[in-house]
């Protein structure tokens, strides 16, 4: 799993953000020998495209998260969509393969950006998936998840090679302060699909955002916070919790004071602050 932008909401390149990088979201999972995942086109997205022109496969399956801007700017700043060498898949939550090709479409119209989406030279594959329903792709096997955020937003469990990993992002806490693990209780019907999803995870990377006392004033902005997220990945026995989507005004000292009060981890669960430019080996 390798990250290429840890940022939520828009870039901030700078002397500030240069350790922990200010592209927004993107999130590579390969397993060897296959051809890439990557979930979600943020400014990131672009130098994976470059790099990708250095390795072998010639087979890319992109995974939208949702469509807000900060998760498909770089979209058309993806190299691979450009050489017709490069076959393309791209998958989002919505109801058919025509759907998510004219959600891009919005963005990729003549006017915000020069191409439509028709003119993308590249082959291109549009496909829709939904929450609960697990999909093949290769040696992949995706679980797309039902996330809690303005407009809806899916996560995704990816399991090959005897490993799993999910990504989940953008996402509030999926109950309310006081209940279900955040209160720590018992988890809460949306918080048990999750939980379930996720269960024994090796790597969840996870939208916190906010800090609790943030999320407290923007309970309906749709991002979560770290104590909310190691609950969560805590009562599903994930290994290692992957802080993400980091704040615009996150410093690099921020994110490290962050990193530092988690360095205990929780209950034997790593706690990590997500790293531009990080790769997450997981084959041991
Ligand atoms: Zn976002
Ligand atoms: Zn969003």
């Amino acid at each position: 799993m390798r990250f290429w932008g840890v940022r939520g909401s828009i870039a901030v390149p700078g002397a500030q953000t240069q350790r922990y990088g200010g592209n927004t979201s993107c999130v590579e999972v390969q397993l060897a020998g296959e051809g890439p995942l990557v979930i979600d086109a943020g400014t990131g997205v672009r130098a994976l495209g470059q790099e990708l022109f250095s390795r072998p496969e010639r087979e890319v399956t992109m995974l939208f998260t949702h469509f807000h801007l900060d998760h498909v700017f770089g979209f058309p700043f993806f190299a691979a969509l450009f050489a017709p060498s490069f076959r393309v898949n791209v998958v989002a939550p919505t109801f058919t393969p025509e759907a998510t090709r004219d959600r891009l479409g919005r963005y990729l119209n003549g006017v915000l950006h020069p191409l439509r989406v028709h003119e993308l030279p590249a082959p291109i594959d549009y496909g829709s998936c939904r929450p609960g329903r697990s999909f093949e792709r290769g040696a992949y096997r995706v679980t797309p998840v039902q996330l809690n955020h303005p407009g809806g937003a899916c996560g995704y469990v990816i399991e090959g090679g005897g490993k799993k990993v999910a990504h989940l992002t953008d996402t509030s806490p999926l109950s309310r302060p006081g209940e279900g693990v955040a209160g720590g209780g018992r988890p809460t019907g949306r918080e048990l699909a999750v939980i379930n999803a996720i269960k024994g995870a090796d790597y969840v990377a996870i939208d916190t955002m906010f800090s609790e006392e943030e999320y407290l004033e923007k309970m309906t902005w749709g991002h979560g916070y770290p104590e909310y997220a190691a609950a969560l990945c805590r009562e599903a026995e994930v290994k290692c919790l992957g802080l993400f989507h980091h704040a615009p005004d996150a410093t690099d000292d921020d994110l490290d004071r962050l990193a530092a009060h988690w360095s205990g981890g929780l209950d034997g669960m790593r706690v990590v602050v997500a790293r531009e430019g990080e790769d997450v080996d997981l084959s041991g």
